[in-house]
């Protein structure tokens, strides 16, 4: 068993894990509504860092299987914050499945992020000094200024290069919590039968509802929601969705629109609202990542919706810079977001909960279950 004696101080660059206080009493493991089948959950992956053992560490699924509700530490006796610490855990965890580093120096340098979405954005305001179209001033006209063939095929691109290296990451992560642990012996078959808990996952995020409450669960869903149905609407579907046609209130076109702009504007607003007057115990410590990734969301739809109020009232420069300065915070929140910051949890997370349970079937069919 190979004990690295930096692996605690290498982990603790990835934001809070005070964990060297605790007396393993247990009460965080009694308290958590998602260590029912687990005595250890969730201090053995905090055992792991403080007695260096990193191979441990990188195969353990059990920081992605916290949904950070914060009652344990709210029931720690040392204060040792054993929520805190898993989500510490997660950056640690998706720095180690990243091959290109990327995720490892935005997490460690707050230079490094904010420094990449920087240099993204001037990129996209580069490209589109390059590529735009004339400003018509008498009337709008977006689609002349911003052609929505050039757009989409931009949006298309950066489509494949993200999910090339999301999907190279989820695979490290695959790598190192599957083929890497021989512990059990897992028949291929199951990876297919366990496919419909990977889907109910993505789709529903199950496993968080056992651990909150309803209403935080139904916020995080709806946030979700909204992403993916705004993602959706931009990457596949923009020809229908950036016209230069003011569609009737009912057209599917504005509510789709206006769905997702809501919940993105009022539930990214609260959890900043909530991170700056730490109101939960989830709140009381932010990192840089917690800050950039709902601000970037926030700033995008709020963005857009002035785009789209602009141009309602007819202002065709106010519409044009606007969409630009939309353009330049939409696309490096995707970028450095999706597949090297927080936005990678949520592939991440219900691949966890579908390995787990591939392991726990292997285990049961290994015990003759
Ligand atoms: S409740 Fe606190 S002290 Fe007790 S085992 Fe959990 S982290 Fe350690
Ligand atoms: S934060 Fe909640 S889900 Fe995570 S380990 Fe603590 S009690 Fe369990």
């Amino acid at each position: 068993m190979k004990v690295d004696p930096k692996l605690l101080s290498d982990v603790r660059k990835y934001g809070e894990f005070d964990v060297t206080g605790c007396f393993n009493c247990g009460s965080c493991t009694v308290k958590c509504n998602l260590s029912k089948d687990s005595s250890t959950f969730p201090r053995q992956s905090m055992r792991h860092v403080v007695m260096g053992l990193k191979d441990q560490l990188n195969s353990s699924l059990e920081p992605w299987l916290c949904y950070y509700c914060g009652d344990c530490s709210k029931t720690c006796p040392r204060q040792t914050e054993p929520g805190e610490a898993m989500m510490t855990l997660r950056r640690y965890l998706t720095s180690k499945y990243d091959w290109t580093g990327l995720a490892s120096k935005f997490y460690q340098s707050a230079a490094w992020e904010i420094g990449a979405i920087f240099i993204v954005a001037a990129f996209v305001l580069a490209l589109g000094v390059m590529f735009t179209g004339p400003m018509v001033t008498d009337r709008v006209e977006l689609n002349t200024f911003a052609p929505v063939e050039k757009v989409h095929l931009f949006d298309m691109g950066m489509f494949v290069v993200l999910s090339f290296f999301i999907i190279s990451n989820a695979f490290n992560m695959f790598h190192l919590t599957m083929y890497k642990d021989k512990s059990v012996k897992i028949p291929i078959s199951l990876y297919i039968t366990q496919l419909k808990e990977l889907m109910v996952q993505f789709a529903t995020q199950k496993k968080f509802r056992e651990c909150t409450t309803s209403s935080r669960w139904i916020k995080h869903w709806l946030i979700v929601a909204g992403y993916v149905t705004m993602f959706i609407l931009v990457v596949v579907f923009l020809g229908w969705f950036q016209t230069d046609n003011i569609y009737p209130i009912y057209h599917p076109q504005r509510w789709l629109g206006y769905f997702a702009t809501i919940v993105l504007v009022v539930f990214t607003a609260e959890i900043i609202y909530g991170r700056i007057i730490k109101r939960d115990q989830i709140h009381r410590f932010s990192h840089l990542s917690d800050w950039l990734f709902p601000i970037l969301l926030l700033l995008t739809a709020v963005t857009g919706i002035a785009v789209h109020a602009f141009r309602y009232m007819e202002l065709p420069l106010p519409t044009y810079y606007t969409y630009a300065i939309h353009m330049a915070i939409a696309v490096p929140m995707l970028v450095v977001e999706v597949p090297f910051g927080k936005w990678s949890h949520l592939l991440y997370r219900p691949l966890a909960v579908y390995f787990q349970s591939i392991k726990d079937k292997a285990i049961l069919l290994q015990k003759g279950g």
